[in-house]
């Protein structure tokens, strides 16, 4: 079956984003993890979100790896693609958002780009051109000191024509409240005078539902996963999603064999959620010292996991308080002891599931990545969420076969995470 939607992410926790609130807004969605093989073997989906890394990289890396997602995308029939971004329009003036707009623009034949970062939900949203985070303009917001790409301007015409080779355009809030009509002659207009991208106003969810209706008659849009919402409900509004509101469940069949619960978060919340399951289910706490000087205590949490692994599920955590963590990192650099325990986290599951693990959580934003790549998952489809923002997740073209995950970062989920996520694996 052919897609309806395609988008590329500009990185994995935006794609895994962009994924949920397309599942949540009525789509089948897949995300996969990196440009997928062309021979992957897809569900019957309606959407693929392709995750990246190209949000920091040069933006000649960005169009190119950007391009061959696009290829695949479009061989998969996806006629709409969206290019997802941070909501926060996190880049450079050397780009990436320009750059590759005007590329994926270039490869469907021309035409304008509708972009908008507006995602409501979350405190986005863009008038007249200018991108507030909550209460604030972009420049006055924390983002201004993002440690990579600070952001000392809210006007993103103006951000956006330092990235772009051609003119940057606005639809204004106005002419979006005229409706898709408006909108799509002032974009037709725009383009004609030799503009790609168009800066568009979104304020209210049903600015984005305008805008995703409009984008879905162009081959290309940027944004956020406000737009993607947008992209959602207008595809389900046409009437080519035939949607029966079993959406997820398809997702969560179960897969059988043995579950098991990786921490590497040290937020507040997974702290708590460790001590909670410690009620229910065995807990290894990992000594980070040890982690680092050696193999000797990723064999030893295996060897302990394989005592009791059939009997339940078994939880291993590297997760530590504040306390030790910062002596961790001021003995070994915050970088290499974060690394290094990354590593160590993300072996130990791969050996769970070489031990006939099938349901796994990991908890850590960096560690679930970690986990993932050394388990060489392809692709996830996405389920219903054990949390607001964290779905289950069934993978697709797995080399050990189907296996459920449920990847969750920070200060994700209620104290009784755990057990939840387990309970809907099976
Ligand atoms: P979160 O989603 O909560 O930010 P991440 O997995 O993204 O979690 O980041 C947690 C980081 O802390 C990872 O790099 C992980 O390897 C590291 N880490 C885990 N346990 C410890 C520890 N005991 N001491 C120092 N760093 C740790």
């Amino acid at each position: 079956m052919a897609i309806l939607l395609g988008s590329i992410a500009d990185d994995y926790t935006g794609a895994s984003d962009l994924a949920n609130t397309l599942t949540k807004n009525g789509l089948r969605t897949v995300q996969t993890v990196g440009i997928p093989d062309p021979a992957l073997a897809l569900p019957d989906v309606d959407a693929v979100v392709v995750s990246l890394k190209i949000r920091s990289v040069p933006a000649s890396d960005a169009v190119a790896a950007a391009a061959s997602a696009e290829r695949w995308l479009r061989q998969r029939g996806a006629g709409h693609v969206l290019y997802k971004i941070c909501s926060t329009f996190d880049s450079t003036d050397a780009g990436n958002i320009g750059p590759v707009t005007e590329a994926l623009s270039d490869a469907a034949g021309g035409g304008g780009v509708l972009v908008t970062p507006a995602f409501p939900e979350t405190g986005r949203t863009v008038y007249l051109g200018h991108l507030f985070v909550g209460g604030q303009p972009l420049n006055e917001s924390p983002l201004k000191d993002h440690p990579l790409n600070p952001m000392h301007d809210a006007n993103l015409v103006r951000v956006l024509t330092r990235q772009s080779r051609n003119a940057v355009g606005l639809i204004d809030l106005t002419t979006i409240a005229a409706g898709p009509g408006a909108v799509k002659a002032r974009l037709d207009a725009l383009s004609t005078a030799g503009i790609t991208a168009v800066i568009a106003d979104a304020i209210f969810e049903r600015d984005l539902e305008t805008l995703g209706e409009v984008a879905l008659e162009t081959p290309v849009s940027t944004g956020a996963s406000g737009l993607g919402l947008g992209l959602a409900r207008a595809l389900l509004r046409s009437g080519r999603i035939s949607s029966d509101g079993a959406t997820t469940a398809d997702a969560i069949r179960p897969v059988g064999g043995l579950s098991a619960i990786v921490a590497g978060s040290c937020s507040k919340a997974t702290l708590h959620q460790l001590d909670i399951a410690e009620r229910s289910m065995p807990v290894l706490r990992l000594d980070p010292e040890r982690l680092l000087a050696g193999p000797d205590e990723i064999a030893a949490a295996i060897s302990w996991a394989g005592d009791r692994i059939s009997a339940g599920p078994v939880v291993i955590a590297a997760s530590a308080a504040p306390e030790t963590v910062s002596r961790l990192q001021s003995l070994h650099g915050r970088e290499a002891s974060g690394h290094a325990i990354e590593t160590a986290t993300s072996i130990i599951a791969a050996e769970l599931v070489g031990r006939g693990v099938r349901r796994l959580v990991v908890a850590g934003g960096e560690t679930s990545g970690a986990a993932v790549d050394r388990l060489a998952i392809p692709a996830f489809l996405i389920g219903p969420e054990i949390a607001p923002g964290v779905p289950v997740l069934r993978t697709v073209g797995n080399a050990q076969g189907d296996m459920l995950l449920a990847l969750k970062s920070g200060n994700f989920g209620g104290e009784d995470f755990f057990t939840s996520a387990l309970a809907m694996m099976h």
